[in-house]
C-alpha cells in the first residue's frame, strides 16, 4: 500500500530530532511553519527571552471570529535516555513501519497526534471556502520539562487567544480525557541538636523527629483515599526522598524529606498547603524543631463537556471507538491552557502513555488515522459556514 500524506509526514517530523533537555526545538518549528503555510494561514514562531532554543509555532486560519478552536500538541520529545539507546532495535529518529505501526521517538508523544493536527488543519484550509469561525494549531516547545517556557509562557504572554474549545494532543488512545491531577511538592525539614554518639541523650535527634512526621504523612496520605474523584481516582500524598546526618556517630541536627501531593480537579492548592502544615504542627517533636516549606504547585484541569462543541467532539470520538469520557494520569500541557479556555477543553489522541519514553517507541497507524478523522470532521462540522 502507498504511504499515505499522514504517515509521510510523521516520519518526517520524527526525522528531526527535538529531545528535551536541550530542548531545541527550532528545526521542527521552522518545518511545521513551512508546511503549514498555505493562503489564508497566519504563522507565528515564538521563543521566550530566557530560553531562544524554546522555539513554539502558533498557525491560525480564520479572522479570530467564535468559535476559536484549538489544536495542541507538544513538538519536544524526551531525550533518548543512555540505557534505553541499546533496547531500541533500530535508529530512532529513522523512523520504520511493522505491524500497522510507525516506529520511532516521539512517534506517539507526541508527533503523531501533531501530524493528525497539522492534517486535519491544512485540508481545512487548502478546501474551506468562508469559515465561521477560527482554528489555531499551536506546536508548543518544553513540555517535557514542565511547559512554563513553552504553553505557560504563550499563554501568559498573550500569545494566544481565548478559546471556546480545546484538544490537548497526548496518548489516550483515541478516547476524550477531560480530567488530570495536579502536583503540589514541598520539603519538610527538622532540626534538633548534634552530639558525640557516645552520649545521644544530651543532643536532639533530627532523623527521629522526621520518623515521627513521615508517619504522620503516611496516615494523612491513607485518609485522601476516601476523597475519590470519579475519573481519575483519589489525592495522595508520597514522601518520595529523606536525607539527614552525616556519619553514624553522631546526633543528626537536621533531616530533609521531599514530597508529592498528587491533588484531584477542584482541590484547592492554598488548602492542601494547610492540611500538609497542620500535619506537621500536629505532631509533637520538641525539642526538636519542625517547618514545611518550598512548595511548588503544578495545577490539575478538568472539564465538564457541557459546551454543544465540547458534545460534538464526544460524539464524534463516539464513531471510531470508546470515547469516554475518561481521565488521564499523567500531566499535560492542558494546566496551563486553563486561563485560555472559555468553553471545553480535551486530551486526545493515538496510542497509550505506557508506550511514550521507551524504547521502541510506536503509534499504531490505525488509530493515528481514526485521530485524523475524527479530528477534520470535527473542524469541518464546527465551522463550516
Ligand atoms: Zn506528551
Amino acid at each position: 500500500m502507498a504511504e499515505s500524506a499522514l504517515e509521510q509526514l510523521l516520519r518526517d517530523l520524527v526525522r528531526i530530532p527535538s529531545p528535551n533537555p536541550p530542548g531545541d526545538c527550532r528545526d521542527i518549528a521552522r518545518y511545521i511553519a513551512s508546511w503549514l503555510d498555505v493562503p489564508g494561514v497566519e504563522i507565528r514562531t515564538l521563543h521566550p527571552p530566557e530560553k531562544v532554543m524554546a522555539e513554539s509555532v502558533i498557525a491560525t486560519l480564520g479572522d479570530g471570529s467564535p468559535p476559536v478552536i484549538m489544536l495542541h500538541a507538544h513538538i519536544d520529545t524526551v531525550p533518548v535516555a543512555a540505557d534505553e539507546a541499546e533496547r531500541w532495535s533500530r535508529n530512532p529518529f529513522e523512523p520504520w513501519v511493522a505491524d500497522e505501526a510507525i516506529y520511532g521517538k516521539g512517534s506517539v508523544d507526541d508527533k503523531g497526534v501533531l501530524a493528525a493536527m497539522m492534517m486535519a488543519f491544512r485540508d481545512l484550509a487548502q478546501e474551506a471556502g468562508a469559515l465561521a469561525g477560527t482554528v489555531v494549531l499551536v506546536g508548543a516547545a518544553e513540555e517535557e520539562t514542565g511547559g512554563q517556557l513553552g504553553t505557560r509562557w504563550l499563554a501568559e504572554s498573550g500569545h494566544l487567544p481565548p478559546c471556546d474549545f480545546i484538544v490537548v494532543g497526548e496518548q489516550t488512545a483515541n478516547r476524550v480525557a477531560v480530567a488530570h491531577k495536579g502536583v503540589l511538592r514541598a520539603t519538610v525539614r527538622t532540626r534538633g541538636r548534634s552530639v558525640h554518639a557516645t552520649n545521644p541523650d544530651r543532643g536532639v535527634n533530627a532523623i527521629t523527629a522526621m520518623a515521627k512526621l513521615v508517619s504522620a504523612l503516611e496516615v494523612y496520605h491513607r485518609e485522601l483515599r476516601g476523597r475519590k474523584h470519579p475519573l481519575v481516582g483519589n489525592p495522595s500524598c508520597n514522601v518520595g526522598t529523606i536525607q539527614g546526618g552525616s556519619t553514624a556517630n553522631a546526633v543528626p541536627d537536621t533531616c530533609e524529606v521531599r514530597l508529592d501531593r498528587r491533588m484531584v480537579p477542584r482541590e484547592d492548592p492554598d488548602v492542601v498547603k494547610e492540611e500538609l502544615e497542620a500535619v506537621v504542627r500536629s505532631v509533637d517533636v520538641s525539642p526538636a524543631t519542625a517547618e514545611i516549606g518550598e512548595f511548588l504547585v503544578s495545577s490539575w484541569f478538568e472539564s465538564d463537556l457541557a459546551t454543544p462543541l465540547g458534545q460534538t467532539f464526544l460524539r464524534l470520538a463516539g464513531e471510531v471507538g470508546e470515547a469516554g469520557p475518561v481521565g488521564y494520569l499523567p500531566g499535560s500541557d492542558a494546566k496551563h491552557l486553563m486561563g485560555v479556555a472559555r468553553g471545553d477543553m480535551v486530551v486526545f489522541g493515538p496510542g497509550s502513555y505506557e508506550e511514550a519514553h521507551a524504547a521502541d517507541e510506536h503509534v499504531s497507524l490505525p488509530e493515528l488515522r481514526d485521530c485524523q478523522g475524527v479530528l477534520s470532521r470535527f473542524l469541518k462540522v464546527v465551522l463550516s459556514a
